[in-house]
């Protein structure tokens, strides 16, 4: 059985440490922040210190995926959520009121998730893994580069040195650093030819509140959980123990919106939307929390069909983050943590099949997660820009893109194509492959084209400018 490092004890590093783990390898995890995990959800939320990860307290739900990924490889886990207090949610219950009421169907299970908290979901995960036979954690060391060693040309990582100078060595090293990954300057640091990334900032700013239930009634959508609502989205997210969070975010480039950071404005913009004034009915457990600066970055290691190193896999956001208003970060990272189990089982003997296996998974199943999710975020800056500046507003012209937008539109008007819909935003099925269904696509743009989009009540442009004023 192999050696194996685990850069990193977010979510997504501890579950890939988990079933790697469990698979009979010993792995070693290093966590550059200090704090030892809580004891309890209630300390996680209150105390839990994680410089490390910038969105600890932004507002997180799981997709159905990560539920799905939970109940086929860590159902011990899942259990351990639901047990603190995580909630079962039923995706399906936020249709839209235009749509006929939704018949029940054997399958629609699937569409459920378990969701919470992002302390409360980390301090699940980090005490399940900190029970794990052949796993140990290590908190408060900080890597600082690769260990490699010549192999026909090609670097081959053996290990990792540490901050304090500490060499620990390796069959394999898992970068799972997150949305900061250092990855490109190790790669410099060790000589290899540069990493292919993309990195762009993602334009949107988020300022999102916390509620906890006063009688234990939580708050139903009564527009989904995610609403355009001219240049402002809304993002009501439920959460564990009767609690949830509402979050509005807009562009970076509009300057007012940081006038959101005020407690009274940022509530009166949530009270003008009568959908969603009444997610303001609870006990706000925080101040509004602000945060800019997010990045879409991707990035690959295999150039031309030879891998730029060997003996390292990128996993979840240390391989690709967006934009995280379409929630799908973790539901995505689970996934890929699976699969690098399942890559390590056949190939870890041979580093340089396993670097091409990783990179052939990691782009047939993942980049399309990658690039459908990092366009919908720009239509959606488009948008918002065209109504900010009072520009007009180009339709698309992609197929793709021609096919999302119809999706949007139809939706709310048969439940097949609310279903198709709801699989893509659960992470459940590409839209590549939801459309490929006998018909599908066809029917979408039919009941799209007999249907106008009725833009949710709000403010205007120029009453929200009144409001935050
Ligand atoms: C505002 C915001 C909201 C989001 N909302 C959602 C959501 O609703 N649903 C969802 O699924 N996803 C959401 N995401 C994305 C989600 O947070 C990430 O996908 C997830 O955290 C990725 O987990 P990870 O384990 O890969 O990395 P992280 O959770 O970022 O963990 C990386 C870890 O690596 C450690 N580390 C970094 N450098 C080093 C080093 N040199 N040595 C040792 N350790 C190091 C860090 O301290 C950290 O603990 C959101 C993201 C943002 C920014």
């Amino acid at each position: 059985m192999a050696r194996i490092v685990v850069l990193g004890a977010g979510v997504c590093g501890l579950a890939a440490a988990m079933l790697l783990a469990r698979d009979r390898h010993d792995v070693t995890v290093l966590e550059r922040d200090p704090a030892p995990v809580p004891d309890t959800a209630g300390q996680a939320w209150e105390h839990w210190s994680r410089g490390g990860v910038a969105q600890f307290r932004q507002p997180h739900y799981l997709q159905p995926r990560a539920r799905h990924v939970l109940d086929a490889e860590l159902p011990d886990v899942r259990d351990a959520l639901a047990a603190g207090g995580a909630l079962r949610y039923d995706s399906l219950s936020a249709a839209p009121p235009s749509l006929p009421r939704l018949e029940p169907r054997a399958d629609d299970d699937r569409f459920v998730s378990l969701t919470a908290r992002r302390p409360i979901i980390e301090v699940v995960f980090a005490r399940s893994a900190a029970a794990e036979p052949r796993l140990e954690i290590r908190r408060g060391i900080a890597v600082s580069r690769l260990v490699t060693r010549d192999r026909s040309g090609v670097p081959n990582v053996i290990g990792v040195r540490t901050e304090s100078g500490e060499e620990l060595l390796a069959d394999l090293v898992v970068d799972a650093t997150g949305r900061r990954s250092p990855l490109a300057k190790w790669l410099a640091d060790v000589g290899t030819a540069p990493l292919h990334e993309e990195a762009e900032p993602s334009g949107f700013v988020y300022y999102t509140r916390y509620f906890r239930s006063r009688d234990g009634a939580r708050p139903q959508p009564r527009e989904g959980l995610l609403t355009a609502v001219g240049s402002l989205s809304i993002l009501t997210l439920p959460g564990d123990n009767d609690t949830w969070s509402v979050t509005l975010f807009g562009s970076s480039a509009d300057r007012p919106l940081t006038q959101l950071r005020d407690e009274t404005r940022w509530a009166a913009v949530v009270a003008a939307c009568p959908l969603h004034a009444h997610w303001l009915a609870g006990e706000a457990i925080t101040g509004v929390l602000p945060m800019a600066g997010v990045l879409d970055r991707y990035r690959r290691l295999v150039t031309d069909g030879r891998p730029l190193l060997t003996g390292l896999a990128a996993v979840a956001d240390a391989w690709a983050c967006t934009n995280p208003s379409l929630g799908r970060g973790i539901a995505l990272g689970l996934a890929h943590a699976a699969r690098l189990r399942d890559i390590v089982r056949t190939e870890l003997d041979d580093p340089h099949r396993f670097a091409l296996a990783w990179d052939r998974v990691t782009e047939t199943e993942l980049t399309p997660w990658y690039r459908a999710t990092v366009a919908v975020d720009r239509a959606r800056l488009a948008e918002i820009e065209a109504i900010r500046t009072g520009s007009e507003r180009r339709p698309p012209t992609d197929p793709a893109a021609v096919l999302g937008a119809a999706l949007v539109r139809a939706m709310p008007h048969e439940p097949d194509i609310f279903r198709a819909f709801m699989e893509i935003g659960g992470c459940l099925a590409l839209p590549s492959v939801v459309f490929k269904r006998p018909g599908l696509a066809d029917r979408v743009l039919e009941v799209a084209a007999r249907h106008e989009i009725a833009p949710p009540p709000g403010p205007t442009r120029e009453e929200l400018l009144r409001l935050i004023a």
